[in-house]
């Protein structure tokens, strides 16, 4: 089949592209093999991104650009794709279903969550340990968790995780915390967290299901146990690069790099949003990287 813009992934920023791809004329399909509205669907609230003074839940503003991108014409399918081919300007998809023949390509695969990389973290997944505030946070009612991380996901979603326990240590391996001053001020206010700094998780222990994490302060060499029900882990992203990476270039942490206009080194091939080399990764920089990526396409097929 063929279509002059192939989008592969289906979050903020692949979504905005399908928009921006669609409404300039392209015949545009995007291709999504998990969730349509990307990592936003496992965000309970979206309070920063402009227009909605309203808090949206990540599942309706997925929804609205999803509706939003169809209205102008772009197909989505739910199909994985498996591999992607360059022949000088032209360019083929393979997906689970069927070859695609594209004349421009918005890769925007994004990030997933990182691992700790402890004993106990794979066998525990599940079992106690999550990586989805969002998705079994109520299973924890009453109960006492521990989240991991200092970011803004491990802050925000630690506030979001005392909806329903009764009790959420934040673990994080400094004395500072790298979320933003404002989501920071707000935490300090919630009463059913405590924070535990300067410590690291060493193990997750639990034979069937989570019940404690061997600790260790990195200031004093201490070792301690905490007895928890329940472990989030938010240490960061990793990006989905798998379909790119011996094609594109990458920065150390395998992040792509592009110039300003979404470019890569091919001609005709962007990338965008959380899997891009970029100092800011939010729902409104994806949005953004989209919009001139679907753009910046329309350009290079019309050949300005
Ligand atoms: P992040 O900003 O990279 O933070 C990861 C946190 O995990 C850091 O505090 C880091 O510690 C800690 N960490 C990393 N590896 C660790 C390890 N092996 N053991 C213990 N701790 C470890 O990741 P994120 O919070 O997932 O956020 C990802 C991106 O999404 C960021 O750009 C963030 O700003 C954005 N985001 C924005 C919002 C919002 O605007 N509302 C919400 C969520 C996420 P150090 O601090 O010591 O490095």
């Amino acid at each position: 089949m063929k279509y002059d813009l192939a989008i592969i992934g289906a979050g903020p920023a692949g979504l905005s592209a399908a928009i921006y791809g669609a409404r300039g004329g392209l015949k545009t399909i995007v291709f999504e093999q998990a969730l349509i509205g990307g990592q936003i669907v496992l965000t309970n609230e979206v309070e920063n991104y402009p227009g909605f003074e309203e808090i949206l839940t990540g599942f309706e503003l997925g929804e609205k650009m999803k509706l939003q991108a169809q209205k102008f014409g772009a197909e989505i399918r739910e199909e994985t794709v498996e591999s992607i081919i360059i022949h000088d300007s032209d360019k083929e998809i393979k997906t689970s279903e069927q070859n695609y023949q594209v004349k421009a390509i918005v890769f925007a695969t994004g990030a997933s969550p990182r691992k700790l990389g402890v004993s106990g973290e794979e066998r525990l997944t599940g079992r106690g340990v999550s990586y989805c505030a969002t998705c079994d946070g109520a299973l924890y009612r009453g109960k006492v968790v521990a989240v991991i991380g200092g970011g803004d996901s491990a802050i925000e979603e630690a506030m979001f995780l005392t909806n329903f326990v009764s009790k959420a240590y934040i673990i994080h391996r400094r004395d500072e915390l790298r979320a933003v001053h404002s989501i920071q001020q707000k935490a300090l206010k919630n009463e059913k967290l405590e924070f535990i700094l300067d410590t690291v998780v060493q193990e997750i222990i639990g034979e069937n299901q989570v019940k404690s994490l061997s600790l260790l302060n990195k200031k004093t060499s201490v070792a301690s146990e905490l007895i928890v029900d329940g472990v989030f882990i938010y240490v960061g992203i990793s990006p989905n690069n798998f379909l790119i990476k011996d094609i594109l270039q990458l920065d150390n942490q395998g992040f792509v790099v592009t110039d300003d206009d979404m470019q890569t080194e091919i001609p005709g091939f962007y990338v965008v949003g959380d899997i891009r080399k970029k100092s800011l990764r939010q729902v409104v920089t994806a949005t953004s990287d989209g919009a001139i990526a679907g753009f910046m396409a329309e350009r290079y097929i019309n050949g300005y």
